[in-house]
């Protein structure tokens, strides 16, 4: 599995993009989270092409705001084949739909949206309410031979998501989890908590402003991993 990220920074952190990647997995290139730098960033890098799978963690407009766009380049500039989106469930779909409704009129024109279960190796955790209040989001882990990435999506609450990890057989694992230096963010989660769960895994935080990472904080920010980085 190879991960690259287009962009590392929160909501507000214009200068470090929205935060999304594409993974390389299972034969094939998926973007995750489609949020309103995604776009311009994924034709800088000269990876429009390459994504023909898409799935979001949750509905804010940093992660979903560039999305139609996308869509419709791909469409009408590439006249590549639609690109499938995976969604975690029914209701999850109907809200994306009525979110691209509005600019696309038909999504199903542009997209084929197939449910998560029908691919192998995407796990789904459901973290409803845990970013922010009546809000569907989903963290998810991706599972290809040896090895397990994490991608935690806005999530304020990392519990959920740590137990289900506890649970899962020892596998190499590598947690990409959102994260925040303030402890006034109740949206996201506060690097001090991450700490109980640092054994055992590897873990990179992103969503937040790097230059604001205190001297105390030992978890790994990825914009600072050149790998990791489109
Ligand atoms: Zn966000
Ligand atoms: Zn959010």
């Amino acid at each position: 599995m190879d991960i690259k990220f287009l962009g590392t920074g929160g909501a507000f952190d214009t200068d470090y993009l929205n935060s999304a990647a594409v993974l390389n997995f299972r034969g094939i290139h998926l973007l995750i989270d489609c949020g309103f730098t995604v776009f311009p960033a994924l034709v800088q890098k000269n990876l429009v092409q390459k994504v023909d799978h898409i799935i979001l963690t949750h509905l804010h407009n940093d992660h979903c705001g560039s999305l139609p766009n996308l869509l419709l380049y791909k469409s009408i500039i590439e006249k590549a084949p639609k690109p499938i989106i995976f969604y975690a469930s029914e209701q999850f779909k109907q809200q994306l739909c009525l979110l691209l409704e509005i600019q696309l009129k038909e999504p199903d024109k542009y997209a084929e949206f197939v449910p998560l279960e029908n691919f192998e190796g995407i796990g789904c955790i459901d973290t409803y309410g845990k970013h922010s209040e009546g809000l569907q989001t989903y963290a998810y882990i991706f599972e290809e031979d040896e090895e397990r990435f994490v991608y935690s999506g806005d999530l304020a609450k990392p519990e959920v998501l740590f137990d289900r990890l506890q649970r899962m057989t020892q596998k190499r694992t590598s947690v990409f989890h959102d994260i925040t230096f303030s402890p006034e963010n109740t949206g996201h989660t506060y690097y001090k908590k991450l700490l109980p769960y640092l054994n055992g895994v590897d873990m990179y935080g992103y969503h937040c402003d790097p230059t604001k990472s205190p001297l105390d904080n030992p978890i790994r920010l990825v914009f600072f991993q050149q790998d990791m980085m489109a």
